[in-house]
C-alpha cells in the first residue's frame, strides 16, 4: 500500500500544489486522481516516484518512507507512463521496450523476448516491431508506453493522462485494455486524469481534487455517484 500523509507541495514560487493531502491506495487495484487542471494531480504523482519532494508531510510504500530506499530502487518498483508515451524517437518499437530488460542485464535475446512478450500482452501487433515511433498511430504509441512501464514488471504504475491525446475510439479501447491487463497482472495503479468519465470507468477508487490541492472526495465510483 502507498500512503500518503498529510502531504504539502508548496514550490518555490509559493504556489501551493497539493495542501496537506492524505491517501490510502490500495495495493492491486486502480486509483484514479481526478480534478481540473492545476488541482494537483501530476505534482501527487510525482512525489510518489520522488520527481518531486513534498514541501511536508510523508508518503510511506509498504509502511516503510519512500525516502529511506535509493532513488533508483524506488523507480525501479513504479513504472511511469505519460501522455505522448515518451518513446525514443530513433528506437524501434522493440528496442524501445526491449531497452528496459537489457538495463535490468537481462540478455539481448531475452530482452527481445520479454519484448515481443509485452507487445502482444498490450495489444499491438509484433509486424510492429521493426517500425519506429512516428510509424505508429498515437494509440498504439501508448500502448508501447504501457509495454514499457511493464517490462521491468514493477508492482506499481503510475499513469499520468495516458490516453489523453487519443481518439474517443481508440482511448475506450485503451481503457478496456488496462482494465484486462490490471486483473490479470494485479498492478497497483495511480492513474490521473481531468476526465470524471474515465475516472468513474477506471477506478477502484477514486480521489476528486480541486483547484488549491485539496482532497473533495475519496471513495468508490458508485459512492461517488451519490455524493
Ligand atoms: P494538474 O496535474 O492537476 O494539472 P499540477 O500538479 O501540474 O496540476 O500543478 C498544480 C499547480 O502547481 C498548478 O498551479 C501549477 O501551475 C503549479 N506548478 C506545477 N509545477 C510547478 C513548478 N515547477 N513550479 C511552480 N508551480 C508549479
Ligand atoms: P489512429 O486512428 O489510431 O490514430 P492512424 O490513422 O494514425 O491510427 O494510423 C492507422 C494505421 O496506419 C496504423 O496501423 C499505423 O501503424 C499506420 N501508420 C500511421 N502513420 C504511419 C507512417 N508514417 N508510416 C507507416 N504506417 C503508419
Amino acid at each position: 500500500m502507498i500512503r500518503i500523509d498529510a502531504v504539502t507541495k508548496r514550490y518555490p514560487d509559493g504556489t501551493v500544489a497539493v495542501d496537506r493531502l492524505s491517501l490510502e491506495i490500495p495495493d492491486r487495484a486502480i486509483t484514479v486522481l481526478v480534478g481540473p487542471s492545476g488541482c494537483g494531480k501530476t505534482t501527487t504523482l510525482r512525489m510518489i516516484n520522488r520527481m518531486v519532494e513534498p514541501t511536508e508531510g510523508s508518503i510511506l510504500l509498504d509502511g516503510q518512507d519512500i525516502r529511506q530506499q535509493p532513488v533508483n530502487t524506488l523507480r525501479r518498483s513504479m513504472g511511469y507512463v505519460i501522455q505522448n508515451a515518451g518513446l525514443f524517437p530513433h528506437r524501434t518499437i522493440l528496442d524501445n521496450i526491449a531497452t528496459v530488460p537489457r538495463l535490468l542485464g537481462r540478455s539481448r535475446r531475452q530482452a527481445r523476448e520479454r519484448a515481443a512478450e509485452l507487445m502482444e500482452r498490450v495489444g499491438l501487433d509484433t509486424a510492429l516491431a521493426k517500425r519506429y515511433p512516428y510509424q505508429l498511430s498515437g494509440g498504439q504509441q501508448q500502448r508501447v508506453g504501457v509495454a514499457r512501464a511493464l517490462a521491468a514488471d514493477p508492482p506499481v504504475l503510475l499513469m499520468d493522462e495516458p490516453f489523453s491525446a487519443v481518439d474517443p475510439v481508440v482511448r475506450k479501447q485503451l481503457q478496456d485494455e488496462l482494465l484486462r491487463i490490471q486483473e490479470e497482472l494485479g498492478k497497483t495503479i495511480v492513474f490521473v486524469t481531468h476526465d470524471i468519465d474515465e475516472a468513474i470507468k477506471l477506478g477502484t477508487r477514486v480521489a476528486v481534487l480541486r483547484t488549491g490541492g485539496r482532497l473533495a472526495q475519496y471513495a468508490p465510483p458508485a459512492e461517488l455517484l451519490s455524493a
